[in-house]
């Protein structure tokens, strides 16, 4: 591909891309490209961009860049503490209120309360938000700390034993009060370096030094890791994170305070239904200050929710719109019902997101006409088929 090429695809995905793309200076290389952003706000632009809407493969032939004078300012997050990453700046909800509340209570009590902690749960939830934190605070404190991935573990270990510094390396890692290891889920396969990490594991936990994990799944999980490993890991305290839709809401609500962008449901709505972690929020919040929700591009797509509706008035020979209103003929009211408990069923969405698709106050109208698809099925044969089969046929066509 050249160059042209590539600046035409971007720019099909965002209108405003001509104007940002003339502050960048792009050199090429090998059939790559590379991106040198003026600062900070174009960087995270560009990347955002090839993260969420860009096809996946041109993720491998570009890369980004911040201008050299610009990059001192920005901290890499590997094998340091960033201090953005803050307990003040982390928004609790009911999916990692948990996981907050023992952080926050292992640096009152650093390595006597819960040893190890063990963090767990899908990309984008706030574990490495959790560690960073405990991290900086403890630091600020006077603790020793070190934050690592388990990669970059990996990594500096081989490092250190090719200039036969092995000791050093153990040395480091045994001296601290705080030991963060993120992504553990890298340690599969990585039979020295779970030697080495089980080694200083053992001595920081008999000296009582705080350890903390974070993994992208339970330990049991874990392929590739040493049973006595996985053993230890489960020895504490085991935490999981999620991201529930309550939280995802507060979450949303907030970034969009801190960015200073006017709220309106249709783009908490939109958040709600285009994002799976907060770091998809983030990003396309990011997106959202730089260009205006208006020209965001999956706006046009309707989203499942709405298709669900759709699906439902066209079944039963109604205009969407129908399903809106307050007509309250049997055919009608058969249909919103219908409609609500599929976007329950087959979406899995939150009550409060059905109730705005379908126009209605509050959420109280959607547990009613879910309810009540449910106890007409127990009694009514025909119409049990009947929603079995809509919800078939929605699983397919949505
Ligand atoms: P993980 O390590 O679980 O993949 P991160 O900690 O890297 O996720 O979180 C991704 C992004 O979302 C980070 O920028 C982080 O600051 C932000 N984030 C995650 N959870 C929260 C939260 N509860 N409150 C505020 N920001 C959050
Ligand atoms: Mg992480």
């Amino acid at each position: 591909m050249n160059l042209q090429a590539l600046i035409k695809k971007i720019e099909s995905v965002d209108s405003y891309a001509g104007e940002f793309l003339k502050k960048f200076e792009i050199k090429t290389k090998d059939g790559k490209f590379l991106f040198i952003a003026p600062n900070s706000d174009y960087r995270e632009w560009l990347e955002t961009l090839l993260e969420g809407f860009l096809e996946e493969d041109l993720r491998n032939i570009i890369e980004i860049r911040e201008k050299e004078d610009n990059e001192e300012k920005r901290i890499e997050i590997h094998g340091f503490l960033n201090p953005r990453y803050t307990f003040d700046n982390f928004i609790v909800g009911e999916g990692n209120r948990f996981a907050y509340e023992i952080v926050r209570e292992a640096l009152e009590n650093l390595g006597y309360l819960y040893n190890p902690i063990f963090i767990y749960g899908s990309v984008g939830t706030g574990k490495t938000h959790l560690l960073q934190a405990i991290g900086n605070e403890a630091k600020r404190r006077g603790y020793r700390v070190i934050y690592s991935s388990a990669n970059d573990f990996a990594e500096e270990m081989v490092e250190y034993l090719k200039h036969g510094k092995i000791n050093e390396f153990r040395n480091k890692y045994k001296s601290v009060d705080l030991l963060l290891l993120d992504d553990v889920q890298f340690l599969s396969g990585k039979e020295r370096t779970q030697i080495e990490f089980f080694n200083i594991f053992n001595a920081l936990y008999l000296l009582e030094k705080q350890i903390i994990l974070a993994s992208d799944r339970h330990p049991q999980k874990l392929t590739d890791v040493s049973d006595r490993l996985v053993s230890r890991f489960e020895g504490g305290i085991l935490v999981e994170i999620e991201l529930d839709t309550n939280t995802k809401l507060k979450i949303i609500r907030e970034k969009l305070k801190q960015y200073n962008i006017k709220t309106s449901s249709e783009l908490i709505n939109f958040l709600l239904q285009n994002t799976k972690n907060v770091r998809e929020i983030e990003g396309k919040i990011k997106l959202i200050k730089l260009r205006g929700f208006e020209k965001l591009p999956e706006r046009k797509e309707k989203n499942k929710l709405e298709k669900i509706l759709e699906f439902v008035a066209n079944y039963y020979a109604l205009k969407p719109e129908e399903l809106l209103s307050d007509k309250r003929t049997r055919r009608v009211n058969e249909a919103k019902q219908i409609g609500m408990y599929l976007c329950r069923k087959v979406c899995s969405a939150s009550l409060i997101e059905i109730a705005r698709v379908f126009r209605k106050k509050d959420h109280t109208t959607v547990i009613h006409a879910i309810r009540k698809v449910e106890e007409r099925k127990k009694k009514d044969r025909k119409f049990r088929h009947l929603v079995g089969f809509l919800e078939k046929q929605a699983v397919e066509k949505i």
